[in-house]
Parts: structure tokens; C-alpha cells; sequence
């Protein structure tokens, strides 16, 4: 997988604060999509074992305290991008507890298969479904139109 940035202190990006990292790799190509430059799989930088142990250390950093991490780009649930992202959200549970996950994905849950869909069983929230221009409504949350669902998962 790669990504494209990672901010180890984010506020925008869902609830609190947070890391927030925007992952290369997306094939929905929404019109007006906010992040063309990430659509491509090998754009970015490789995301290495190392930087997924610095995500894991700043999340358990305990000068500035983090509500968790969020997970955008691009698309988190490109297929390609499943492994790795399954494997992040994995240390994350077991490695800081108490921290929440946020997962942006232009698949829509019912669309999911069984890989993506064990990354969804390890998360606490997905915004799903592609990005539709007509239903762009600045005065939403979290999420750039309407058709777009917040699943609290758990
Ligand atoms: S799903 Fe998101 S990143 Fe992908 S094209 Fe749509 S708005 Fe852009």
C-alpha cells in the first residue's frame, strides 16, 4: 500500500483529536472529488512497517492525547489496500486500546466483500459510498453529500 499523508495531530478529520492518514489507491472517480492526486494505487510514499509502527506510537502518545485514528484517501477498502489496512487495524486494537477508528471508503456497506469486510468488524465507524456532487452539502459532518452514511459500528 501506499499513502500520501499522514498527520500525526488532526483535528478535521472526525471527532477530537486524532492521526488521520490518506492512503493512495481509489476507482471510484467521483466528479469533483476533493483528493484526485490520491486515485492512483502507486502514487505517495510505500507504507512500511516503520511508519506503521510510528502511527501505533503516536497514537499511545500520551503528551498529546489522541481519540484515535482515522483512515481516508483515496479508499482505505481498495482491494489492494485491504491487507495492509487490515493488519493496521489490528495492532491498533490490541496496541491502543481505548482509541477509536474512523474509516472513510466510497464502497457502500452492502457492497463489501468478506476481506473488507474484516476490517469493518475491527473498526468503530465507517463513512461510506462515493462522493456525489448534486447532494454536496458544506453544512454536513464528517462527510461531503448527502447520500453518504455514518455507520456507528460499535
Ligand atoms: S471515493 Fe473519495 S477519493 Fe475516491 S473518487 Fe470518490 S471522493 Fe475521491
Amino acid at each position: 500500500m501506499n499513502y500520501h499523508q499522514y498527520y500525526p495531530i488532526d483535528v478535521v478529520n472526525g471527532p477530537g483529536t486524532r492521526c488521520t492518514l490518506f492512503v493512495s489507491g481509489c476507482v471510484h472517480e467521483c466528479p469533483g472529488c476533493y483528493n484526485k492526486s490520491t486515485w492512483r494505487l502507486n502514487s505517495g510514499l510505500a507504507f512500511t512497517p516503520e511508519m506503521q509502527e510510528r502511527i501505533i506510537a503516536d497514537l499511545n502518545d500520551t503528551r498529546v492525547k489522541r481519540q484515535g485514528l482515522s483512515l481516508s484517501g483515496g479508499d482505505p477498502l481498495h482491494p489492494q489496500n485491504v491487507p495492509d489496512i487490515l493488519r493496521l487495524v489490528q495492532h491498533v486494537r490490541t496496541e491502543c486500546p481505548g482509541k477509536d477508528i474512523w474509516v472513510w471508503s466510497g464502497y457502500k456497506m452492502d457492497e463489501l466483500n468478506d476481506v473488507q469486510r474484516e476490517v469493518v468488524e475491527l473498526i468503530n465507524v465507517l463513512v461510506d459510498g462515493k462522493f456525489v456532487q448534486d447532494l454536496k452539502d458544506p453544512a454536513l459532518i464528517w462527510r461531503g453529500s448527502s447520500n453518504q452514511v455514518i455507520h456507528h459500528l460499535r
